[in-house]
């Protein structure tokens, strides 16, 4: 049986299953991406799709496989992989999705939607979730403040007369800046507009690790079709593409075709072009060509304003001065400003009554310092980095060497060493039973990496942040 039959046969389970509008938006766009013996990946488009398949039909899905394969299959994990389905993996349910949609009145609302997104037509929706983009990340919910004017303004011109004005947009700038909220908004704009273009959202690192599995599987012209066949192209945290020279070929080659056609192309990273290390000077050149602009850290008053919006969103209030004090307290991040504002409404729905300012000042006290060390565990270490790297927890713990895998599991072992002053033996043993001299090498290699390799820098960086900021 090939994935692909199986694949089909496990979807005329799950059709019989499930209702037949949670079946379209759900699960007729998936497909089996690998299938090695016990375990079958299976492809969804995003991650929004990955949070909801997973809670909700993983159990029905092993079921399904178990049996059509007679108990063979005994593990299904979910992957990312941006974009439509290879031709060949289209399943018959799948050509039948805009059809059947417009059939379907109401479809059971996801747990993680939210009321931006029912403004949507179902078209519109499907149509967001092929490229790729997060249905809260339009320009309607984008609160423009001094920093981040000029970006949003480019944006908009870009969306408006994509492939003419500013090719490629180059938008740079810290973390949790708005910078994937932006480009996204260009997709969604461009969607809405012009029903028929193609939009595509892909990470630096998704556009890498299919580049590498095309060159495995022999599939380069697959790749080479599904990136140069699109009308905007948006690759965010482009900076990871340093040093890879395979990856930054091809995207080089895609890029020049795109431009060439008018296509546009859209780039994030957290540094301008010219600081992104071991980048060809070609490619340098290439990005300098459209516009480049930064977003920088909100001032007060964008804070003020972002929180009252998400306040609106939410259909929630804050006393103002509570509001004030929650902008205050956060330096500079919006996502951590999100995060501190759900901790506080959370904390007012507990108890009945909105919070004081010296008590958001208790509440906030992790967010505004860093935790404690001493709170942290190998287990959470091992966590985050599986989240950050995108790789399932019995992987990094288990026995292949992959390189994908190889790479997580050392810097796991180096923060254990680092932030936990754990043993050698008790870092091989948290990692799946690994000999000590296997955790002493993964440290002393991780060690020698952070003297000059710029990715494993930033990795590290940002794998801290998480460790530290919840
Ligand atoms: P970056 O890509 O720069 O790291 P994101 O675009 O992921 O940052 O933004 C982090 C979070 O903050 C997202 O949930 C985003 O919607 C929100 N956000 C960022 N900037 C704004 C803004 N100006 N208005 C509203 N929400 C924002
Ligand atoms: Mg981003």
């Amino acid at each position: 049986m090939s994935p692909e039959q199986l694949w089909q046969a496990v979807l005329g389970e799950l059709e019989l299953a499930v209702s037949k509008a949670n079946f379209l938006t759900w699960l007729s766009n998936t497909y089996i991406l690998t299938w090695e013996g016990p375990r079958v990946t299976i492809a969804v488009p995003n991650f929004f799709y990955k949070d909801y398949v997973e809670k909700k039909y993983h159990a029905n899905i092993l079921k399904a496989i178990s049996r059509v394969t007679e108990g063979q299959v005994k593990e299904v994990v979910y992957k990312i992989t941006a974009g439509p389905a290879p031709a060949r993996l289209l399943s018959r349910h799948a050509q039948a999705v805009p059809a059947a949609a417009r059939a379907v009145e109401s479809l059971a609302a996801p747990s993680t939607n939210n009321s931006q997104t029912t403004g949507y037509s179902q078209e519109h929706l499907a149509r967001v979730s092929s490229a790729s983009l997060n249905t809260r990340y339009s320009f309607d919910c984008f609160v423009v403040g001094r920093r981040t004017e000029l970006a949003h303004a480019a944006c908009q011109a870009v969306a408006q007369k994509p492939g003419v004005v500013y090719n490629p947009l180059f938008i740079y700038g810290g973390v949790g800046l708005g910078k994937t909220h932006l480009m996204q908004a260009v997709g969604h704009f461009v969607l809405k507009e012009w029903p028929q273009r193609r939009v595509l959202y892909t990470t630096c690192e998704a556009f890498t690790n299919e580049y590498v599995d095309a060159v495995k599987q022999g599939t380069a012209k697959e790749f080479q079709n599904k990136f140069r066949s699109v009308d905007v192209l948006l690759i965010d945290d482009i900076q990871f593409i340093a040093g890879k020279e395979g990856t930054q070929e091809a995207f080089f080659n895609t890029f020049d075709h795109l431009h060439r056609n008018q296509k546009q192309v859209v780039l994030t990273s957290d540094r301008p072009p010219k600081a992104i290390p071991t980048l060809e000077n070609r490619m340098i050149s290439r990005f300098e060509w459209g516009m480049i602009v930064d977003v920088g850290a909100p001032d007060l008053e964008t804070k003020i304003a972002i929180l009252n919006n998400k306040l609106g969103e939410k259909g929630s209030t804050l006393p103002p001065e509570v509001v004030q004090a929650i902008a205050n307290l956060v330096q500079s991040n919006i996502r951590e400003l999100e995060g501190a504002l759900n901790k506080v409404l959370a904390w007012q729905q507990l108890k009945g009554v909105p919070p004081s300012v010296e008590e958001v000042k208790q509440q906030l006290a992790s967010i505004s310092q860093p935790a404690k060390k001493g709170a942290l565990t190998s287990k959470q270490i091992i966590n985050v980095v599986c989240e950050y790297f995108d790789v399932p927890l019995i992987e990094i713990t288990g026995i292949s060497r992959k390189k994908h895998l190889v790479t997580p599991r050392q810097i796991a072992a180096y923060l254990m060493r680092q932030e936990l002053q754990a043993s050698f033996p008790n870092i091989g043993n948290e990692l799946g039973g690994r000999d000590h001299t296997t955790a002493m090498h993964a440290v002393s290699k991780i060690e020698k990496d952070l003297e000059q390799d710029q990715k494993i820098i930033q990795d590290i960086q940002l794998i801290r942040q998480r460790l530290f900021n919840s």
